[in-house]
């Protein structure tokens, strides 16, 4: 069993680059909303100031929440470990007390413990255009449309193409992984090359669907105290 906490060295670098598609519009966050959903559903992109321009951007902290949920699920379906709630304090404190982490915290970090990945802000390739939509709202207490309550919300146009950068320390996840946490991960980063994953808000309505494409990954172990490129290839 490989122990989880081993952040204070640096043995194996992964960084897995491409370029994320959004298949359908996303929904534009304003600052900090009321969650719609889940509580990764807050402020799935925004806007950020770049020379002068307004940019959108995914945060990388979003996406992390995202693929953090679809572990849980994996792992949950598979019924191999407890999940516990990334805000169930006493199970995280017992788990650093241990040093006995579980497969979701070993991977995407706790309070008690640092993150194994890094994902980066992903800022558009090409002009991301927005437009702004407007629709009907629903009367909640009678459950139907009510012509009274317009709002609107502005969205990115599908097929934007999206910076992708994620770094995994200490996981062996290619060229073949060699723990259920590399397996893990294998698994996340073949449901974003399927168009599997989708980011934001009004994720039943079909928003902001992402595909990977052109994935690549690069690992660098250490060798006399600088990073050296063992091996490199496709995702998939
Ligand atoms: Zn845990």
């Amino acid at each position: 069993m490989p122990r989880f906490d081993d952040l204070d060295r640096l043995e194996v670098l992964t960084v897995i680059t491409g370029r994320l598609v959004n298949e359908t519009p996303f929904r534009v966050g304003v600052g900090r909303e009321p969650p719609l959903g889940s509580g990764v559903d807050l402020v799935p992109i925004t806007i950020r100031f770049v020379d002068g321009r307004s940019v959108p951007y995914i945060p990388g902290s979003s996406m992390k929440g995202v693929l953090r949920s679809l572990a849980e699920a994996m792992v949950r379906a598979q019924g191999k470990d407890d999940v516990h709630s990334p805000l169930d304090f006493e199970k995280i404190e017992e788990e650093a007390k241990n040093g006995n982490y579980c497969i979701i915290c070993g991977t995407f970090g706790s309070t008690k413990l640092a993150s194994h990945i890094r994902i980066y802000d992903a800022y558009p390739e090409t002009d991301a255009l927005t437009f702004v939509k407007t629709s009907v709202g629903i009367n909640r207490e009678f459950r139907g449309v009510d012509p009274g309550i317009l709002y609107t919300e502005q969205q990115v146009v599908p097929h934007v193409r999206w910076s992708f950068r994620m770094d995994v320390i200490n996981i062996r996840v290619f060229p073949e992984p060699q723990d259920e946490r590399g397996k893990l991960l294998r698994s996340l980063i073949g449901m974003l090359v399927d168009g599997m994953v989708q980011v934001g808000a009004r994720r039943t309505l079909g928003y902001g669907r992402l595909r990977l494409e052109k994935g690549s990954y690069r690992v660098y172990g250490v060798e006399g105290g600088r990073l050296v490129k063992k091996a490199e290839g496709d995702v998939v």
